[in-house]
């Protein structure tokens, strides 16, 4: 019964939570690319501090989910080329985490995860999902 709503013009009820997330028009226009999208900051109007709270933790699992997606990505793309390290790269503003700011610009090798997790999949920076990201290091 969703056609009829959406041909009257009317809202479909997602039920709370936070919007889905929206096509990011930045990123390539590849399909599935988990890039390609952007995840929604949460809406606070209106709600309870403890839902606000709830919203906060799925907001940053999202980020986290899509951090994991993209890193597998680059991976994956990353050994086609034959590449076997990748270089850490963080975000170079003040909310870096001192790990994080500490990789930047180590090599890693793809195979192992170091302490913490890969950039973009860690899951101990304060705010809460990681920002940074592997830059693929090919030739040796
Ligand atoms: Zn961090
Ligand atoms: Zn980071």
């Amino acid at each position: 019964m969703d056609w009829i709503k959406r041909i009257l013009g009317m809202k479909a009820k997602t039920g709370g939570g936070i919007p889905p997330a929206q096509r990011n028009p930045m990123a390539l226009d590849l399909p599935n690319d988990p890039g390609a999208t952007r995840v929604q900051r949460p809406k606070v109007r209106g709600k309870t501090p403890e839902q606000r709270a709830a919203d906060l933790v799925e907001y940053h699992s999202q980020l986290q989910a899509k951090g994991r997606a993209i890193f597998e990505r680059d991976r994956a793309s990353a050994r086609l080329a034959g590449s076997v390290k990748y270089r850490w790269r963080a975000c170079s503003d003040s909310d870096v985490c001192p790990r994080c700011a500490k990789n930047n610009g180590r090599l890693f090798s793809w195979d192992t995860e170091p302490a913490g997790g890969h950039p973009g999949c860690s899951t101990d920076c304060p705010g809460g999902s990681c920002r940074c990201y592997a830059e693929p290091v090919l030739g040796r």
